[in-house]
């Protein structure tokens, strides 16, 4: 009897565990801030690294993909959680608009680690790889060659080569003070940022643009010229709109109107994401299934600003076709490269271009401190 009662007990213990293992696997890999532990071994001060890469987003992990692959050493910053939460990349769900994408359900995130993981089991390759998750806060150069980055923490490093790839983020409505009332909805994907990511989204449903310049308008009647939705509607959230009478022509063609009053609440359903519409300052209410926020960003340049590099006048980093900006041996790719698609394929690109040229020069110089 009591060898009953003990293998119940060990079977019990045995299965609990076995579930506690896999939901913890499941919340760690696509969890933005857990996962993955950081390989932490911080090299002497005067050890100078070949390729520091400042972001782990789309671009920075092909950067990280591409640089290891040239047999190049990378020292590689995810940020700490605020720069994770400014990130555009990290709220990113499902991407139906690139091949193979659409099993992921946090594509960033997700490919963040699978790279990771993979590139830290791989015997040949995982000794080139230094992984923090902190921010770099400081960063200089030294008569025109070794950049000094400095982290969050203190600690200090030496690199031949930058890639920056720290992104932006989108402005965000604020509604009663505050922002977060519109998040349940962004992270079900009722509420979207992007057109060429997620404007099929709006296919069949009652839609708004949140905004009031020509990019809202430019959303509004490109997404009503090709899905031709049932109505379509700007909401300038207190702002007098900003657009030219061409664009007004163009909004009245298409029978979008646009509402002025300030939105004081979302209505809908918080924990599912399922949007019904909104109210504004006179209690009036629009219906809506879908939305658009469309009202500008805020690159996160600070580093770029730091060294002098040119910027636009969006704040965005002026590069070269190399993804080089005007600072030498100083590159930026991904969402903060001016002139540029804010796109996960095109960060990809702005990468491999960075990372081939920088390995170029290692080659071409014997630089490499291998
Ligand atoms: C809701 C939404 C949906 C989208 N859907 C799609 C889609 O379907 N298809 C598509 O192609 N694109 C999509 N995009 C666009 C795509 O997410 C971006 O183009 C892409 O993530 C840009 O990559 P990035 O590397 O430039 O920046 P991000 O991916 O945003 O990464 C920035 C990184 O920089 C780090 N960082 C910031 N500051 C610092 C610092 N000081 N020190 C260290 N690290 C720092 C952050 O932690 C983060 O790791 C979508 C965007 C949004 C907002």
């Amino acid at each position: 009897m009591k060898k009953i009662k003990i293998a119940i007990v060990a079977a019990v213990l045995i299965t609990a565990c076995t579930f506690a293992f896999i939901f913890f696997k499941k919340i760690t890999e696509g969890h933005p801030f857990i996962y993955p532990i950081e390989n932490s071994i911080l090299k002497p001060v005067d050890h100078i690294y070949e390729v520091a890469i400042i972001g782990a987003g789309a671009g920075g992990i092909m950067a990280l993909q591409r640089a290891i692959l040239n047999n190049d050493e990378v020292l590689l910053f995810a940020g700490n959680q605020k720069d994770i939460s400014n990130s555009r990349g990290t709220f990113v769900r499902e991407v139906d608009n690139i091949p193979g994408l659409s099993k992921y359900k946090r594509v960033n995130i997700n490919l963040r680690n699978e790279i990771l993981k993979d590139i830290a089991s791989d015997q040949n390759f995982s000794k080139n790889l230094n992984f923090f998750k902190r921010s770099v806060v400081n960063i200089k150069q030294e008569n025109n060659k070794i950049f000094i980055l400095e982290d969050n923490k203190g600690n200090v490093y030496q690199a031949r080569y930058v890639i920056l790839a720290t992104g932006m983020m989108d402005e965000q409505p604020v509604i009663n003070g505050k922002i977060d009332t519109i998040f349940p909805y962004a992270n079900n994907e009722t509420i979207a940022y992007c057109l060429r990511c997620d404007g099929h989204r709006a296919l069949g449903k009652e839609t708004v643009v949140i905004g009031s310049d020509d990019s809202a308008a430019n959303v509004a009647i490109i997404l009503q010229q090709r899905y031709k939705l049932p109505k379509i509607t700007i909401l300038t959230h207190g702002k007098k709109p900003t657009w030219d009478q061409s664009l007004q022509k163009k909004l009245s063609l298409y029978r979008i109107e646009f509402v002025e009053d300030t939105i004081t609440n979302i209505l809908g359903d918080e924990s599912s994401g399922k949007l019904e519409g909104f109210m504004f300052s006179d209690s009036a209410k629009l219906s809506a299934e879908f939305g658009f926020v469309s009202m500008g960003i805020r690159p996160n340049n600070q580093l770029a600003k730091t060294l002098g590099a040119k910027l636009d006048p969006r704040g965005l980093v002026i590069a070269d076709q190399n993804s080089e900006t005007t600072v030498q041996n100083f590159f930026v790719i991904g969402d903060l490269q001016a002139d540029a698609m804010k796109q996960i394929y095109t960060a990809w690109n702005h990468a491999v271009k960075a990372a081939d040229i920088i390995n170029k020069r290692i080659r071409e110089t014997g630089e490499g401190g291998k």
